[in-house]
């Protein structure tokens, strides 16, 4: 109906560019009951990054996965390497105080050093490049670049930034689109990320957590000792972290109803020759526009455009989505015409009502991580470090992230996507303005 359809769920990675470039991993599925001190539902970013903390630690940790290491949003997104936790810290002042808010801000800038930190401590290949710039499309996203690049300096963020006006900008993005940018040559970047997240997953597993693939929990205990269960075995633990994010499903009735599912789509090209890659983004940096929904763009090392976009809250994909998103593309870059492309691909992220990210707890010793809103390579190795600290005693970021208000989505479960869906159009019409 309508050329619309809900991508079927697959055991195996979807059919990405990221997929067809990295590793594949093989942990075994889970069978029989085990116990242990830490189980971690989800192997993401988040769910990864928390076993990887407690496997640090020399804490007995394990870690269930449905489908595969980084199968869901995390091996399937723009790779873009962006500080920040998602949504303005400031807009948080009445809740927080301006301690709080000075805290959320400390949080958004060290996020992607830990990121990096990870890169150096375990020597990743995932093809990391520094380099990134926000642009303009209307003159109000000048204003705000302006005063973002203010407010930056004022919160003291360790990395310079440079506005760049539309010639300016040419230099780093090949398309007359643009009216001008910000530009971070060192504190943001781009990356492979599914090469990312299974050496954090090796590295975790290198000290002794346990991780389980093709092992869908099916049902949760919520009591003083936590117990998932799969279809072919249970754990029980002193303390669970459910990390299931935009692939949450029918697990937590609560979680659901405080985040909305929504789809992103991105493309990849045949890979450019020289000049043409050079034509579009010189300095092979990471892009992103500043409407709500929002294209990001970037080269891969191959000089492939990878090219996202197209935000959908319906759970509905438009059946030639890899069309609309090359006319997408070639109203950025009408140099790519001739250029073929090679993949196509979708993936889920979990939607906050207010953008930022949602951590807390769902019983004495249950914990939850979720909702990054389309913003989580580097916030969600930030609140995997939160709640890992916080399950061992240092609870001061948890606690702060977790009174955080979590409103409910209008609509609950059932109706929350089509009136998400509904306000979304709002917001494009916006964005047309
Ligand atoms: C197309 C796209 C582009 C994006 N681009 C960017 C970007 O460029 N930069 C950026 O910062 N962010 C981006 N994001 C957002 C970012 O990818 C996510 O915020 C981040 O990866 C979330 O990580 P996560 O671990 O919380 O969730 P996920 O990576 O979605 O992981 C959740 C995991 O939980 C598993 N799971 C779910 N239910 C169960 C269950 N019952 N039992 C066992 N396992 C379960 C799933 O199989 C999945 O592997 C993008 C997202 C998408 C979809």
């Amino acid at each position: 109906m309508f050329g619309l359809h809900s991508p079927a769920p697959t055991k195996e990675h979807t059919n990405s560019y990221y997929a067809a470039t990295a590793p594949e991993t093989d942990y075994p599925c889970l069978s029989g009951d085990i116990d242990t001190d830490v189980v971690v539902i989800g192997g993401g970013f988040s769910g990864v990054n928390t076993a990887l903390e407690f496997a640090q630690q020399g804490v007995d940790v394990v870690l269930v996965e449905a489908r595969r290491i980084a199968w869901g949003a995390s091996g399937r997104n723009g790779g873009q390497l962006i500080g920040g936790l998602g949504s303005d810290p400031r807009a948080f002042r009445r809740q927080v105080g301006a301690a709080g808010v000075q805290e959320l801000i400390a949080m958004g800038f060290e996020c992607v050093d830990i990121v990096a930190d990870r890169i150096r401590q375990y020597a990743i290949d995932c093809d990391l490049r520094w380099g990134y710039c926000d642009v303009a499309l209307r003159p109000r996203h000048l204003r705000w670049l302006r005063e973002e690049k203010a407010f930056l300096e004022q919160a003291g963020y360790p990395h310079a930034q440079e506005l760049l006006d539309a010639q300016a900008l040419g230099s780093f993005v090949g398309s007359r689109a643009y009216l001008g940018g910000l530009y971070d040559a060192t504190g943001a970047g781009h990356l492979h990320p599914l090469k990312l997240c299974q050496a954090e997953a090796a590295a975790a597993a290198a000290q002794g957590a346990r991780i389980f693939e093709q092992s869908h929990v099916r049902s949760i205990e919520h009591s003083a000792r936590p117990r998932v269960f799969t279809e072919h075995g249970s754990v029980t633990a002193r303390h669970l972290v459910l990390c299931s994010n935009g692939y949450l499903g029918d697990l937590d009735p609560y979680l659901a109803t405080r985040m909305v599912p929504a789809s992103s789509c991105i493309i990849a090209t045949e890979p450019l020759p020289e000049d043409l890659a050079h034509s579009v983004l010189p300095r092979d940096i990471a892009v992103c526009d500043l409407r709500t929904a929002l294209d990001y763009f970037r080269l891969s090392p191959d000089r492939r455009l990878l090219f996202g976009g197209l935000s959908n809250y319906t759970g509905l994909l438009p059946r030639h989505y890899r069309d609309i998103m090359r006319r997408k593309m070639l109203k950025v870059f009408p140099q790519l015409e001739d250029i073929a492309i090679e993949h196509s691909w979708e993936g889920q992220m979990g939607i906050s009502m207010n953008r930022m990210p949602q951590t807390g707890m769902l019983g004495p010793a249950s914990y939850y991580i979720q909702a990054f809103s389309g913003h989580g390579v580097a916030p969600t190795h930030m609140l995997a470090r939160v709640v890992s600290d916080a399950i061992s005693g240092k609870r001061e970021r948890f606690e702060l992230l977790a009174s955080l208000r979590h409103w409910p989505f209008p609509g609950g479960r059932y109706l929350r996507r089509p009136l998400m869906a509904m306000g979304m159009l709002y917001y494009k019409a916006l964005d047309a303005l």
